[in-house]
């Protein structure tokens, strides 16, 4: 496929090229037509706005906030919010689309968006970002809403920060609608009205689809050994959730380092380690190695669990791992893919491995809609469900189109959207 991509672009405008390439490969594959090509090639909507918050010290500081509504065709925007310096709206604009194969996918009745703030949480104290949080959600007003646009956390981001924007959202409204407005975020705490089951849903997630697939092969699961980068949410449940079934986690690698320990390193003793030294360098049960060394660990499994971007055309060829899951959204570029199907890596892509998020912020947002709550049980049996669902799905349209595993997911994600299109028509 050619490289359209301009050399003086920046990083997030370059991943949203890709992420516009690996479109218009599926869109061909499905015979996708023009029309609704060239309207989801661009988002809808995308909204930078500047807003001052107070410091400590009583200064005031500007800080620059994204919010891309990709598509609503399925349902209301849904995505993540990152807390993250070099935030920009290319990436936004690539994980807002993203976002938007990803609900699809899942069949949740909802849409793609993402958003975030130019920041670094780990530079504020808790009241900072509090008042950062709040001033972002007031300066975005009505656009959202419990059912147009609803936020969730990502990197950087947490079930406290939910609670803040839920909090400023309903006390900017009339009194009548507080109550039944809780569901505009998801990912809240569960005393706020949060689901059991969501921090750890993206994880969780992962661990079943991993299972899923080494089920359809006939592979033994217990035993096998994976390699984890990224030690945040997604990551550390991850690792909970495959110790369960037996893995055994023996390299971790994040922004302070990397770590191997032949013989296992234990998930809950990590996470009390990086809780307080802010990362996994350090951990005393294993051994220091290099990044690049842990991209080419001696493991089963690798889950690329931090940011885009990671497994590229330097790493691919010296994998060795025979499966890698997609925990991050688009940590393996386009040519970096190509290397590794040629070598016969089995790669879970992304919108379906990591989709457990989603797919539980729905349960919550159901949740709350009922006023009702679900035990963490119905939570995972459900999750499960639909994420094999989807899973049977792309198996099966791998199958027909004789594609890569992540051009049969977005074909199954396209179809659904074009279908959609079809039946409602482009109006006015
Ligand atoms: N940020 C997560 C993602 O990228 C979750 C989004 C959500 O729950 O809305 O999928």
């Amino acid at each position: 496929m050619p490289t359209r991509r301009s050399a003086d672009s920046t990083e997030g405008e370059q991943l949203f090229e890709t992420a516009v390439e690996q479109f218009d490969a599926a869109a061909d594959l499905i015979g996708l037509s023009d029309n609704i090509r060239t309207i989801l090639r661009s988002p809808k909507n995308e909204i930078i706005v500047n807003f001052p918050a107070e410091m400590d010290d009583g200064s005031l500081r500007v800080f620059r906030g994204y919010r891309v509504q990709h598509s609503d065709i399925l349902g209301p925007y849904k995505g993540g919010l990152r807390f993250t310096p070099g935030v920009e709206l290319g990436e936004v604009k690539a994980l807002a689309m993203w976002m938007t194969w990803k609900t699809s996918l899942s069949n949740v009745p909802f849409g793609g968006a993402k958003g975030g703030i130019a920041f670094n949480p780990r530079e504020h104290s808790v009241r900072e970002i509090e008042r950062i949080v709040r001033r972002f959600t007031h300066a975005l007003g009505s656009n959202i809403g419990p059912e147009h646009d609803i936020p969730a956390p990502d990197i950087g981001s947490n079930a406290q920060a939910m609670v803040w924007m839920m909090d400023t959202y309903l006390n900017s409204g009339s009194g009548g609608d507080r109550q039944n407005t809780r569901r505009v975020v998801t990912g809240k705490t569960i005393e706020t009205g949060g689901s059991l089951g969501r921090d750890k849903a993206t994880g969780q997630g992962l661990a079943f689809v991993l299972a899923h697939q080494f089920d359809r092969v006939n592979r033994e699961l217990e035993g096998s050994t994976v390699a984890i980068q990224g030690f945040g949410n997604v990551g550390e449940h991850c690792a909970r959730a495959m110790a369960q079934m037996g893995v055994t986690m023996t390299h971790v690698a994040d922004h302070t380092g990397a770590i191997m320990n032949g013989r296992g390193i234990d998930a809950e003793a990590l996470w009390r380690h990086t809780s307080e030294a802010g990362g996994v360098a350090g951990f005393d049960d294993a051994e220091a190695l290099d990044v690049d060394e842990f991209f080419t660990a001696d493991v089963d499994i690798l889950v690329p669990a931090a940011i885009e971007n990671q497994i590229t055309t330097e790493r691919a060829p010296h994998v060795r791992a025979s499966v890698i899951v997609e925990g991050a959204n688009g940590p393996t570029s386009v040519e970096g893919e190509r290397i590794l199907i040629d070598r016969g890596v089995e790669i879970l892509p992304d919108v379906l491995a990591n989709a457990g998020g989603v797919i539980v912020s729905y349960f919550e947002w159901l949740q709350n809609k009922m006023s009702a709550r679900w035990q963490l049980g119905q939570v995972d049996d459900e999750l499960r469900r639909y994420l094999w669902e989807a899973a049977d799905a792309i198996e099966a349209e791998k199958k027909r189109l004789a594609c890569s595993r992540r051009e049969a997911a977005y074909a199954v994600a396209l179809a659904r959207i074009g279908t959609v299109f079809n039946q409602r028509g482009i109006w006015p």
